[in-house]
């Protein structure tokens, strides 16, 4: 099964990907981790990514499109992925779609994770992660159970990302709006989209999306 979650910075995907990974043993691929990667270990692609996503814009589609197309023909993708984070254009969805059937592959299901903008920014502001496993955490929605200790791997070390200022943040709402959300009628002509309602509790959209995922 292959999927690809659809919605604002701070909407969730990366947490439900996560989720349904370990619940039905997919891979999620996420562009903005894969960048964060190539800024940390000082790339060429890093170079040219880190001011763009400081900036709360959009890395370029030919950048993207190398990079997903490396990484989704890598032998742990056979058995089912999750695109989180791309495509995030209509020039980038509509490479996916050559791609893939040119592999003989399909997108089974494009899910919609629908957020008011209000709650974004809080949402985004507040959340930070595990600096050793990447557990992420919010200053309001998600305290670790002992404070300042990782509930999975109890180191003590937190980072937050530089692009999670509230400054870039409406960068990257205005990115979405204008460049992303044009893909939601692409993806309802193909009778892919599901919406679920992002703003529900974290286990409340996780079963939101085992219900979509197990109606097919
Ligand atoms: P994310 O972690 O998905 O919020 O992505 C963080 C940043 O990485 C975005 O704000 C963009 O600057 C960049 N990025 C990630 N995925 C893409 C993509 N598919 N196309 C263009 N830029 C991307």
């Amino acid at each position: 099964m292959n999927l690809i979650l659809l919605g604002p910075p701070g909407a969730g995907k990366g947490t439900q990907a996560k989720r349904l990974e370990d619940a039905y043993g997919l891979i999620q691929l996420s562009t903005g981790d894969m960048l964060r990667a190539a800024v940390a270990s000082g790339s060429e692609i890093g170079q040219k990514a880190k001011e763009i996503m400081e900036r709360g814009e959009l890395v370029s589609d030919e950048i993207m499109i190398a990079m997903i197309r490396d990484r989704i023909q890598q032998p742990d993708c056979v058995h089912g992925f999750i695109l989180d984070g791309f495509p995030r254009t209509t020039v980038q969805a509509e490479v996916l779609d050559a791609m893939l059937a040119n592999m003989d592959v399909k997108i089974d299901h494009v899910i919609e994770m629908t957020v008011d903008d209000a709650a974004l920014v809080e949402r985004i502001t507040g959340r930070y992660s595990c600096a050793k496993c990447g557990a992420g955490y919010h200053d309001k929605y998600q305290q670790p159970e002992t404070d300042g200790v990782c509930d999975k791997c109890g180191s003590t070390e937190f980072s937050r990302r530089k692009d999670d200022k509230a400054e870039t943040v409406t960068s990257r709402l205005q990115a979405y709006h204008a460049q992303t959300a044009p893909l939601l009628p692409y993806y309802k002509a193909k009778g892919v989209l599901k919406a679920v309602d992002g703003m529900a509790d974290i286990d409340e959209v996780t079963s939101q999306i085992e219900l979509v995922l197990e109606a097919a």
